[in-house]
């Protein structure tokens, strides 16, 4: 009978208990990401195994931040975004500000937030520069947003044509890629360290497209010389991955993408 009596009391307590969660305010949408959030669109994986449909849109992409990297429908050159506005590296070279109409099937992107002092920077060689960061950057596991401006004594770019259904992976069509060489060239560094443990989700070490001064040259690094710089960095607190419900990216075979594959793809030259 007691343990009757305690039960009523106990169903009691919870009704009241209940009653006072109703209410408090409902809960943040699903949305809302950290500010601090690294949100990708798609996988590096996907994007490397040919899915080159535009998946999220670019205005999405720049309300998720206003710096980042990325590419285009179609693989139709790199994405530059910097202070807010997206700039489209075309595969001649050229870069144009982007009309924002399109999508991407990979973009990453975060809201910049300097942290610490700026600090001055010179490398020798693009390696030199991703070395000195390892040393300068506080913590090795978490994701780091990029930005460096200087004077490039030289630096070597490449942007890849847009490609037509049926596509082909992206280690094929990479090794159709345009290079350039630019010499003594003011810009910008945009660039994304992501830690190891990314794997091929996006690319583990550092990723960097280029935005000239006069906003007129662009696209991915392959080599650079640095000298006269400033490097500001925002550390990340979170990954935040928006994944395509596309038929391209449900029949992406996760499986037949390797490691070397993502290194081939975004460092090597021909
Ligand atoms: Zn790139």
């Amino acid at each position: 009978m007691r343990q009757r009596i305690w039960s009523i009391l106990l169903a009691v307590a919870l009704l009241a208990g209940c009653s006072t969660v109703h209410e408090e305010p409902a809960a943040p949408s699903k949305s809302a990401a950290s500010d601090e959030a690294l949100v990708q669109f798609s996988l590096i994986a996907a994007l490397a195994a040919g899915d080159y449909m535009g998946g999220a849109s670019l205005q999405e992409v720049l309300a998720s931040g206003d710096f980042g990297i990325g590419t285009f429908d179609g693989l139709d050159g790199e994405m530059i975004v910097l202070d807010g506005k997206m700039y489209q590296a075309m595969s001649d070279g050229s870069v144009q500000p982007c009309k924002l109409e399109g999508s991407t099937p990979f973009a990453v992107v975060t809201n910049f937030q300097q942290e610490g002092q700026p600090l001055a920077l010179i490398a020798a060689t693009l390696e030199d520069l991703d070395g000195q960061l390892d040393r300068k950057l506080p913590r090795r596991n978490s994701p780091y947003a990029i930005r460096i401006d200087g004077t490039f004594p030289e630096i070597v770019l490449r942007s890849v044509p847009a490609q037509v259904a049926p596509f082909r992976p992206l280690t094929e069509v990479v090794k159709h890629q345009t290079t350039w060489r630019h010499k003594d060239i003011g810009g910008t560094l945009v660039g994304i360290r992501c830690p190891a443990w990314v794997g091929t989700l996006n690319v583990p070490g550092y990723h960097w497209h280029f935005l000239s001064a006069d906003r007129k040259i662009g696209g991915h690094v392959l080599g650079c010389q640095v000298k006269d710089a400033t490097l500001v960095y925002d550390e990340c607190d979170s990954l935040v991955i928006r994944i395509p419900t596309s038929e391209g990216f449900d029949e992406f075979d996760h499986g037949q993408i390797k490691q070397q594959d993502i290194n081939k793809i975004e460092r090597e030259r021909n």
